[in-house]
């Protein structure tokens, strides 16, 4: 028995697991917990070892296809296995333990696979989701504005329609993979005179189309994750909006409570990398040390038991709904505490940078990067407002721009 199996498991998710863990046993590297090379690698600045992260990225997602292991759940009809969701879970349980870093793909198949699968056209679904389980094309999310975060429906990207396309105008930020990316899921209004939740579409861009300029922006881990978008004169041809025109919040929902379970169950650390390093530094002995790995340990068990609560829910047919939330903000917590445990197992060692640094500074990228968990897919303080608002029924903000056409709503300059 694997040490993620679950007893209660059906005899076809037993016969899939073995399968599963064969084939990556066979294709592979095992995930080590001192594996230094791997680190290293996630760790990369340079825009060539950027490039060369998604090159292998793309590779690895077409060994993946052509195994039979790209889109578990995805119906046949557009090339993916046709097997059930529970048997997704089993898969996304064995990958996790091997070394296959696909993680430029998690906006097209966490994110924009889902929102397709359930809102899109039958076009859309054949022409789309067969080249992102390839791997041959990459997506992007186009969503945040300078002036639209955390209010994300007071976006002011404009789309107008001229004859069968949109031309579309504006301003995107925080891009993650936009400079890579092939296809972006876009948000743009496209009514003024309705409150702001019901004039907006959602579009999908070629990336490639002349007016679509994105800029990379470094962060302060060293990595140029992320752009920011300009788009000037961009024709969208009109059979690539997704849903209806002007019900394209309803869509964003969709992509949005997909996100944030995407970045619920994200990071590739386990308890065992943090044991690893404190070995490594001689801090296993240290009481307190020991005391906050014990703690993390803690907050490893708790976040599996709200996977099996959100898996639960998906059993029972529920859709994703505030658990989503929850792992969210959890997953905030802890990825602030591992960053400064990380860091506080190094000591002094924890000033270094780069390649100075242990492991080329991926420890370091870990502390720097808690602040781009919590940001992102909705800060903390937004997901706190979800949850007493729609969890505990504490009284809702006051929001006089929800009724308000949004051409007349106050906005900044
Ligand atoms: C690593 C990373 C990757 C990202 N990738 C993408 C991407 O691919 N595509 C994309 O479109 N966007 C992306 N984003 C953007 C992300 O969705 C936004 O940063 C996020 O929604 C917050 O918006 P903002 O940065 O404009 O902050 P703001 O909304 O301006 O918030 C500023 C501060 O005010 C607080 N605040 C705002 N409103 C409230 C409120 N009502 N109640 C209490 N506090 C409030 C916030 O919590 C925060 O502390 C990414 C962000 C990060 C960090």
């Amino acid at each position: 028995m694997t040490a993620v199996e679950e007893t209660s498991e059906t005899a076809e998710q037993a016969r899939f697991r073995a399968e599963a863990h064969a084939w990556l046993e066979a294709n592979a590297p095992r995930r080590r917990h001192d594996s230094s090379e791997f680190k290293r690698r996630v760790a990369a600045t340079s825009a060539e070892d950027e490039q060369a992260h998604v090159a292998a990225s793309k590779a690895w997602q077409r060994r993946l296809f052509d195994a039979g292991f790209a889109g578990v759940s995805v119906p046949r009809e557009y090339s993916g296995r046709g097997d059930s969701p529970a048997l997704d879970r089993v898969w996304r349980q064995e990958v996790v333990r091997y070394e296959i870093d696909i993680g430029v793909f998690s906006v097209a198949l966490g994110m924009v696979l889902p929102t397709i699968l359930a809102h899109g056209t039958e076009d859309q679904k054949r022409r789309f989701i067969p080249p992102m389980l390839r791997g041959d094309e990459l997506w992007c999310q186009l969503f945040s504005e300078p002036g639209a975060g955390s209010d994300l429906a007071g976006l002011t990207t404009r789309a107008e329609r001229d004859g069968d396309e949109w031309v579309v105008n504006g301003q995107k930020v925080w891009n993650s993979f936009a400079h890579f990316a092939d296809w972006g899921i876009l948000l743009a209004r496209t009514d003024w005179d309705v409150p702001k939740h019901r004039g907006i579409t959602y579009f999908l861009v070629d990336m490639r189309s002349a007016g679509v300029e994105p800029r990379p922006l470094r962060q302060i881990t060293g990595v140029a994750h992320f752009n920011e978008t300009f788009l000037t004169d961009v024709r969208i041809p009109a059979d690539q909006v997704v849903g209806d025109v002007n019900g394209g919040w309803g869509v964003a929902q969709t992509t949005l409570m997909n996100e944030r379970a995407l970045i619920g169950g994200a990071s590739p650390l386990g308890f065992h990398d943090y044991v690893e390093l404190a070995r490594h530094h001689g801090r296993t002995t240290d009481p307190e040390i020991r005391q906050a790995l014990a703690a993390t340990y803690t907050r490893y068990q708790i976040l599996r038991w709200l996977g099996q609560r959100a898996q639960a829910a998906a059993k029972a047919g529920r859709p994703l709904g505030p658990e989503s939330s929850v792992a969210k903000l959890v997953i905030s917590d802890h990825s602030a505490r591992n960053g400064d445990l990380a860091l506080a197992i190094e000591g002094a060692a924890g000033m270094l940078a780069g390649r100075d640094a242990f492991e080329d500074g991926f420890w370091q990228q870990q502390f720097l990067g808690q602040w781009g968990v919590r940001i992102g897919g909705g800060t903390e303080q937004v997901q706190r407002n979800i949850l007493g608002e729609r969890v505990l029924g504490l009284p809702p903000e006051p929001r006089p721009d929800k009724t308000e056409p949004f051409r007349s709503v106050p906005k900044n300059a």
